[in-house]
């Protein structure tokens, strides 16, 4: 039996008891198995992680590994990744070779991590069912009819289906954190400007952030350590110091003030999420930490507010898809203007169209002031309004989603519905905050929930620390989903 975690699997081959070139094989055959009815990889790069895995066994042999050598993970097909497709889940960049890497791809690659292949994902991370995705939707392996989430869905259930030991996403508005809460992992969503958004393919850049999503804190501890950290080609990028995120797991919780924010647990709360957030709570106090009632107030503002400033950014970089330097071509266009309007009807999807048509909206003159500065302000109400509450607490404990699980297709007629979903989510991206989504209980049916973590800028270390000790006394993040009735 296939140990899951990475640290256990780095253990592994330090001590010899598998090779990496073992481990790559062994998953490829899981994908081979599972893959066809999860689509949770848009690519599968088998030859690319044979040869890293031999050369990754070659380093282990020469005693030149790093804490990460030989370990198999996917990248979010939002990340370039040299010489493979990166579609972003568009038929846009279907025929998209890319010619570099990005910074946290080849970060990674650096470590000696291992590539298996390129995740699916709502087209351009737009969504939050990873059903926008050009390729198909990407099922759930603990119950095939429901969303696994979005848009990091496919390295999300990558994870969970043990097709992968970690993989690669990026969140905007939720997306590393709801698709962990729906399929039973961990995921981070770093602070803004922790990791490089270089080679990432851009959505709302004032937003966009990488993230990681594995079984554990401490997994995700290890692959942070890596990606994290100033990078020249990414202009937001932050010059701030990398701390040691695997020294910072220690120690108990005596003392630490967690806020539970009383907008949070409203009306439109799942009943069994709410049970489960509480739950959460008393195993953190347990631990040693104390419960405080706190207020965010401006945090209803939210969704509104995200939603123009998103769709904003996205109408603008979106734009570069001319259909003329790289991406979909359009064979209809007899002259420049049609070749634009056919590549990009051609070329995206309803989802995508949709929003890049409210962004430009809200940008054009005469409602650039009543919707985009508007939201500009909220924003930084919001902003304000966390500044305040984590000067009283240390950190901030509830809900991800308000639902436990939605079956496919249930957004289809509804986007709204969709964007309601993401309330607890995009207040911290909005003020650009670390968050961490951890499984924490089940509710129906046994579909895995998980809770949210909000720190202040930069205290990835706390909210990473705070997740391992609550790992350590219990095991909803080591459950598995059983796949063995497929094939
Ligand atoms: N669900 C949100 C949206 O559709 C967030 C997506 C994301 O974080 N990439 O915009």
């Amino acid at each position: 039996m296939q140990v899951d975690s990475v640290m256990q699997q780095a253990a592994d081959l330090r001590a010899g008891a598998c090779s990496s070139v073992e481990l790559t094989q062994s998953y490829l055959a899981r994908i081979r198995q599972l893959d066809g009815t999860l689509n949770s990889l848009i690519t599968v790069t088998e030859d690319i992680a044979l040869a890293q895995a031999q050369a990754a066994d070659a380093r282990l042999a020469a005693g030149s590994a790093g804490p990460l050598t030989g370990i198999p993970i996917v990248h979010k097909d939002v990340f370039c990744t040299r010489g493979v497709r990166t579609s972003c889940g568009s038929r846009m960049l279907d025929n998209f070779i890319a010619p570099y890497d990005a910074t946290v791809v080849s970060r990674l690659q650096a470590a000696g991590c291992v590539m298996l292949g390129k995740a699916n994902m709502d087209e351009f991370a737009m969504g939050s069912s990873n059903e926008t995705s050009f390729y198909g939707p990407v099922h759930n392996p603990w119950s095939v009819d429901a969303a696994p989430g979005g848009s990091s869905g496919g390295s999300a259930v990558a994870v969970a289906a043990r097709l992968c030991a970690a993989a690669t996403g990026s969140d905007t508005g939720g997306s590393v954190r709801q698709p962990a809460a729906l399929t039973g992992i961990t995921g981070l969503k770093p602070t803004y400007g922790r990791c490089s958004r270089w080679g990432m393919v851009a959505f709302a850049s004032s937003l966009d952030q990488a993230g990681i999503l594995a079984h554990s804190a401490q997994d995700v501890a290890a692959l942070l350590q890596v990606i994290a950290g100033f990078d020249a080609q990414d202009s937001t990028c932050a010059e701030q110091p990398v701390p040691d995120y695997a020294a910072g797991l220690a120690g108990d919780l005596r003392g630490l003030r967690i806020g539970l924010p009383q907008e949070f647990f409203t009306d439109g709360l799942d009943a069994a999420v709410a049970a489960v957030v509480q739950q959460a709570a008393q195993v953190y106090e347990s631990l040693g930490a104390t419960l405080v009632e706190v207020s965010l107030p401006t945090s209803q503002a939210s969704i509104p507010a995200y939603y123009v400033i998103a769709l904003a950014e996205a109408a603008s970089n979106l734009s570069r898809y001319d259909g003329v330097r790289f991406g979909h071509r359009s064979a209809q266009a007899d002259d420049l203007a049609a070749l634009y309007a056919h590549s990009r009807a051609e070329g995206f999807g309803t989802e995508v169209k949709r929003r890049i048509m409210l962004g430009t909206y809200v940008l054009s003159e005469g409602y650039y002031d009543a919707y985009y500065v508007q939201a500009q302000k909220v924003r930084q109400l919001i902003a304000n309004d966390f500044q305040r509450v984590l000067q009283e607490v240390d950190l901030l404990l509830g809900p991800v989603t308000p639902f436990a699980s939605c079956a496919l297709g249930a957004w289809q007629q509804d986007p709204v519905q969709m964007y309601l979903g993401d309330v607890y989510t995009v207040p911290v991206s909005l003020a650009g905050l670390p968050a961490l989504s951890h499984p924490a209980g089940c509710a129906q049916h046994g579909m895995p929930v998980g809770v949210q973590l909000i720190g202040n800028y930069w205290a990835e270390p706390r909210l990473l620390q705070a997740a391992h000790q609550y790992q350590g006394v219990t095991d909803w993040h080591q459950q598995a989903p059983d796949l063995s009735w497929i094939g």
